[in-house]
């Protein structure tokens, strides 16, 4: 059996660390913004190249409070890629304003710069940028099209910790960026975890303070804030696995090209471009066949996943909003793509494998 994914036997390798360490933190008796949380934010700000780093409890409230520290007029619009997973649209509605959803290129799976322009408005104030999959956004002109119109740019960088556009990490192209920590992000903790990475000192303040009840000492109130600290404990694992992040990313690049080198032409493979250093959180083909595909791997005991099968706009919980709204592309990438293992459980041996029997499908 091949599975998708495998997150004990991806936590394997810091199984005695985290051990060791959980017995000191268990020693402390220190359970909530202790010295792991400012230690990781500081690691994780050290390694995006960014000033700051915020914890925070989960990857949507890294996105929520990243908005509500603009404090944007009331409905305002957020432009939001069409085919982003719900998290990041949701993160807009929560904060109290508008997602634009804009369609991506399908040979990128990102935000299509050349369609932004067209879904700006007066009431307009931000981009969220996802880097999907693993792959940052073109990111050049978009940074001159939000310079023109004076936009702020968010980045979602849940899927993309450690890649990179022409040398430049994701997470340090806009004004703020949300990283998940997620168990299945490459980047994962044991349970749920989030951060903000900004370089503007003051946004930094403000997020720390929204992140405890709006407060900097203790029963200090200076804002309406809400509770989402990130967890002591899960900052504790994530300080342990920073450090190997870039092998992981490294081991599932090494994958990533034994797809790309070997899958046969009858599959959509993701493009690969000198300008990006792509991370592959996510692995994607596309087929006409998806799904009987996704069922002969199966049978031979191979696990995929499909991120997503269901475009945002055809979500139920969207339908207030989305309903008449049509995003071919998206449904086109949704009805199609199959997300491949290629996870730094997997050898190149289990790859191998997906790879001969894809290719005899
Ligand atoms: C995982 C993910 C999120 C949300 O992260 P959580 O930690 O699960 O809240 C947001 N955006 C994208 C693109 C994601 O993949």
């Amino acid at each position: 059996m091949i599975p998708y994914d495998n997150l004990s036997k991806v936590n394997e390798p810091y199984t005695l660390l985290f051990q060791s360490r959980f017995n000191q933190f268990l020693d402390k008796g220190w359970y909530i913004l202790g010295e792991e949380v400012k230690k990781f934010q500081e690691d994780f700000a050290h390694y995006n190249q960014m000033n700051y780093c915020v914890g925070v409890a989960n990857g949507l409230d890294a996105l929520i409070l990243a908005i509500w520290a603009l404090h944007l007029p009331k409905g305002s619009e957020i432009i939001v890629p069409s085919n982003t997973y719900i998290a990041s649209i949701i993160s807009i509605i929560h904060a109290g304003h508008k997602p634009v959803l804009v369609e991506p290129d399908i040979r990128t799976y990102n935000i299509d710069p050349n369609k932004i322009a067209d879904a700006i408005t007066p009431k307009t104030k931000a981009i969220m940028v996802v880097h999907l999959y693993g792959k940052c956004c073109e990111m050049d002109p978009i940074l001159e099209i939000a310079d023109k119109h004076g936009l702020h740019i968010i980045e979602d960088c849940a899927q993309s910790h450690g890649a990179k556009y022409k040398g430049r990490m994701a997470g340090t192209f806009g004004i703020m960026s949300g990283f998940s920590f997620y168990p299945s992000k490459s980047l994962g903790a044991l349970g749920d975890a989030g951060a903000v990475v900004t370089n503007d000192p003051a946004l930094c303040e403000e997020l720390k303070m929204i992140r405890n009840y709006g407060s900097h000492g203790k029963y200090y109130n200076e804002v309406v804030g809400y509770n989402s600290r990130l967890d002591e404990v899960q900052a504790l694992f994530l300080e342990i696995k920073l450090p190997y992040l870039d092998k992981i990313n490294e081991h599932k690049r090494k994958l990533a090209s034994m797809y790309l080198e070997q899958l046969n032409d009858q599959f959509v493979l993701p493009i690969v471009h000198p300008d990006y250093f792509d991370v592959y959180h996510i692995f994607n083909i596309r087929h006409p066949k998806r799904d009987a595909i996704k069922e002969y791997l199966l049978k031979l005991d191979i696990g995929t996943e499909i991120h997503y099968p269901v475009a945002p706009n055809k979500q139920k919980a969207m339908a207030y909003l989305l309903a008449k709204k049509s995003f071919p592309i998206a449904e086109e990438i949704h009805s199609t793509t199959l997300s491949l293992p290629c996870s730094s459980c997997h050898t190149e041996t289990d790859i191998q494998m997906v790879i001969d029997a894809l290719n005899a499908f």
